[in-house]
């Protein structure tokens, strides 16, 4: 078994080192949060992420994870995982700081013979970059020999452990055989032979050049992306011809060539990858004198969707200031306590300037930041949060949510409206309950 290096103990990181040390490698997570590094050390996942901290124990009672600020504990590692967050910087391109950071310590500590996998999303190129800032910080002779290779991270948060065991492929990008040290370790992955492992179906290795690792990364979220996008697209012109989206996107998407999945209308695309990573993408080809419509297009349409929730309000309401509005749902997603990019921040900050009083009702984030709580009451559950609400806004699909009592939800609010930002609620049912339900595309 080999011995591995994480930098950046993110989700992305905690994942990584974990499922690895799992696996049976010696695992090094490293980070500059010396909290992060604290709670992990003692067994606490400091993220909310289904089944991590359960495989994080196992791991660290084998003695084989350990977690450090250290960097020189990478010493002897073959393999230096680069998991650092790459945030979005000035004029759509991510700020590559972290990245540049992390390749200086991992220069003045790694051994001969190292690679230097970049598992952050970065752009086109930076593999080149990533080895030439080591390269700078090394003696110009008689330095360590090492390699970069780009393994894109295409983890879901909420089910980021299945993914990272169970993938559909591992890409892996980089020259002179440097791929193949990297395949070695997914080599379990690759067989599905670790307890649980399906071997019906092992996933695919991809090996490329290292450009083209790194674009798969970008295309891959751009096309995601630009798919609910268009299932959006097609939603709104439902409305207002008077078709039913939600019978036009599943006859779409039974199409084999087509498929269902990323193909439902609703508040659209949030989360701390599909926007950061889309204008990213734009940003590389502005750089190369392409002005990428499609793409720009795709984050206009997920803009109108957030948008249009308020538009939705005004048009059944009519005054939205001082109204009561409840908001059920406030992660990006369900299964996460992120908020990068959460539709519901927005929602929340657009129905705060139009003089709204805003509850919300999360079942994992439970509060939010100054900046972000503009005001908004914390509630203790759905139904405190629609204490006399005009109107319901479901905005995170949580499971928790298709099971509301909506006799109960009725009951505590003062109006009856229930905007479904995700097809989550029963409209026959909610229209038994007193309530009117209105959606997206019908
Ligand atoms: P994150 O912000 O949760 O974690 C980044 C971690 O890196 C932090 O703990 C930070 O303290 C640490 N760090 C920063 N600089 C450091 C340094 N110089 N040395 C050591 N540690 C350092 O980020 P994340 O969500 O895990 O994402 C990491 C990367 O993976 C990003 O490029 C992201 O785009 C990509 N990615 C994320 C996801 C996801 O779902 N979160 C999925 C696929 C790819």
């Amino acid at each position: 078994m080999s011995r591995v290096a994480v930098i950046g103990t993110g989700y992305v990181g905690t994942v990584t080192a974990t499922c690895f040390a799992w696996l049976g490698h010696d695992v090094f997570g490293i980070d500059v949060d010396a909290n992060r590094v604290y709670q992990l050390a003692a067994g606490q996942v400091p993220l909310f992420e289904p089944g991590l901290a359960e495989l994080l124990t196992e791991a660290t009672t084998t003695g084989r994870l350990t977690f450090s600020v250290d960097m020189s504990d990478i010493a002897g590692a073959q393999v230096v995982f680069l998991c650092v967050g790459t945030p979005p910087g000035v004029g759509g391109a991510p700020d590559l700081s972290q990245v540049e950071s992390a390749a200086h310590g991992i220069a003045s500590n790694m051994t001969d013979g190292t690679v230097v996998v970049n598992k952050s999303t970065v752009p086109v190129g930076s593999g080149n970059w990533v080895r030439t800032v080591i390269e700078e910080a090394l003696p110009r002779t008689g330095g360590p020999k090492f390699s970069v290779v780009s393994n894109p991270e295409f983890l879901r948060e909420g089910c980021a452990i299945e993914d990272f065991l169970y993938p559909d492929r591992i890409v892996l990008g980089g020259e002179n055989g440097s791929p193949k040290k990297v395949a070695e370790l997914y080599a379990p992955v690759l067989a599905q032979s670790f307890p649980g492992g399906r071997p019906e179906r092992q996933p695919q290795l991809i090996v490329t050049d290292l450009p083209s690792a790194e674009m798969v990364k970008y295309a891959a979220n751009a096309f995601l992306a630009t798919k609910i996008s268009f299932a959006n697209e097609i939603a709104s012109i439902c409305e207002l011809v008077g078709a039913d989206a939600r019978q036009v996107l599943p006859a779409i998407g039974s199409d084999e060539r087509i498929g269902s999945r990323f193909l439902q209308q609703g508040l659209g695309w949030g989360g701390s990858c599909f926007g950061k990573d889309l204008a990213a993408l734009i940003a590389t080809a502005v750089d190369y004198g392409y002005s990428a419509p499609l793409l720009r297009a795709t984050t206009d349409v997920n803009q109108a969707q957030r948008a249009s929730v308020i538009r939705k309000l005004q048009a059944a309401l009519k005054v939205l200031k001082g109204r009561r509005i409840a908001i059920l749902g406030l992660a990006f997603k369900p299964g996460t306590d992120d908020l990068r990019d959460a539709p519901a921040l927005e929602i929340i900050r657009r129905l705060r300037s139009a003089g709204v009083i805003v509850s919300a009702y999360d079942p994992v984030v439970k509060q939010l930041s100054d900046a972000d709580a503009l005001g908004v009451r914390m509630a203790a559950d759905a139904y405190d949060a629609a204490d006399r609400a005009d109107a319901v806004v479901l905005v995170t699909e949580w499971d928790d949510f298709a099971d509301l009592d909506l006799d109960s939800l009725k009951r505590s609010m003062t109006g009856d409206l229930v905007l479904d930002g995700r097809g989550a609620i029963d409209p026959a049912a909610a229209e038994e309950a007193g309530l009117r339900v209105t959606g997206f595309g019908w």
